[in-house]
């Protein structure tokens, strides 16, 4: 079967349905009768999506929490980022890293890779979550597989979130010892895509779109995926990034499938978010898409504030970055180059794991050992 465009043909129906004449259409019961069942079409998560659907908060969180516990107990697992290099060939309006700023740019030396790793591992964190800009040959696959490599060597667990690679590429990064993907598609609204993504690689929607996918058929073990909130209606965009999870999911059952919910941050440069997207509405993202996708992990990062997060905890959440920094060599060097965005929560990882117990959670430093190259 050629899946090369499934994902695309997959959200074909949606791309110009009638969403304003479907939430209009929403009457209570219908909201009612959706929280009463216990497996979930993708128009059941649409309704739970809706404006209709806001007065139902507290119940879809009591189910949301009781799902959550089921399938993931009370924990939350602890990851941070390390950002390798921010040289970047694309204009991307939204970001720091573009290549529309002129700040001065850096790449970790493997020395420095390892003295990162070395800062990160003493604080007990197991999982780490590797991070480039687009610059394919500077940061190139092999630069990766060597980092790679050394984090590996202090990490139970090491993820890739950089531009979109080959499935060859992919497949390079799994056998060096990469076994989870992020990648964000930004947004799924093609026009808007095109128009944000001003030059550079990442302008070609298809390519991204189907990396996901790709990052399954290479082997990894976990994907996780997103669209950056504040580009797009939320509503619409939180639909489409569920649609992605479930046909990922229904296609490639052996692998993890999660999803973040980034909200746009300050970053160097004057873009401002195009629509608000507010807490009250990340909430009702996050449950929605909890009981549509049950075991599907949810992970929020340090973009959030402090309250939120803790709030956040038990009824969706179930991954937390901690002791984040968004710049290059920031861990070692704390007067780093300005970073992607800013941060909001800015509690290190002593801080995050007494945080979870006060909220009655147990902090999960590591998840799995993975077993590439072991004979
Ligand atoms: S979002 Fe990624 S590709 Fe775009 S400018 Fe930033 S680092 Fe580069």
């Amino acid at each position: 079967m050629n899946k090369t465009r499934g994902i695309y043909e997959e959200l074909k129906p949606y791309r110009n349905f009638d969403y304003d004449g479907f939430f209009s259409g929403l009457a209570d019961k219908d909201i009612q009768t959706i929280l009463a069942k216990d497996q979930l079409t993708a128009l059941d998560y649409l309704a739970l999506l809706s404006p209709a659907a806001e007065k139902y908060l507290e119940p879809m969180a009591q189910k949301a929490k009781a799902i959550t516990l089921k399938y993931f107990g009370k924990t939350i697992l602890l990851f941070t980022p390390i950002y390798l290099s921010d040289y970047c060939t694309n204009k991307c309006k939204y970001c720091g890293f573009s290549a529309l700023n002129t700040q001065p740019r850096k790449m970790l030396t493997l020395e420095q890779v390892e003295q990162e790793a070395q800062v990160i591992a003493s604080t007990g964190l197991k999982h780490i979550l590797y991070l480039t800009g687009d610059a394919p040959t500077i940061s190139s696959v092999q630069y990766m597989k060597n980092c790679t490599k050394i984090l590996t060597k202090y990490f139970s667990s090491v993820g890739t979130e950089v531009y979109s690679l080959t499935l060859e590429e992919y497949k390079e990064l799994y056998e060096a010892g990469v076994d989870s993907m992020t990648m964000f598609q930004e947004t799924y609204n093609e026009a808007l895509y095109d128009d944000i993504h001003v030059a550079g690689p990442k302008k070609d929607y298809h390519f991204r779109l189907d990396a996901p996918e790709r990052a399954c058929q290479a082997g990894m073990w976990c994907v996780n995926i997103g669209a950056l909130m504040g580009l797009d209606e939320w509503r619409r965009e939180a639909f489409f990034t569920g649609l992605h999870a479930a046909y990922l999911q229904d296609h490639y059952p052996e692998v993890d499938i999660n999803i973040s919910v980034p909200r746009m941050r300050p970053h160097t440069g004057d873009f401002q978010p195009l629509v608000d997207m507010t807490d009250m509405n990340t909430v009702q993202y996050i449950l929605a898409y909890r009981l549509f996708m049950q075991r599907s992990g949810i992970t929020m990062s340090t973009r959030e504030t402090v309250d939120f997060r803790n709030h956040m905890m038990g009824i969706g959440v179930t991954k937390m970055s901690a002791g984040s920094c968004t710049a290059v060599g920031g861990h070692i060097h704390k007067n780093a180059n300005s970073g992607q965005f800013d941060i909001s929560d800015e509690r290190d990882v002593e801080e995050m794991k007494k945080a979870i117990r006060q909220q009655g959670f147990q902090p999960v430093m590591k998840n799995w050992e993975p077993l590439v190259g072991e004979s």
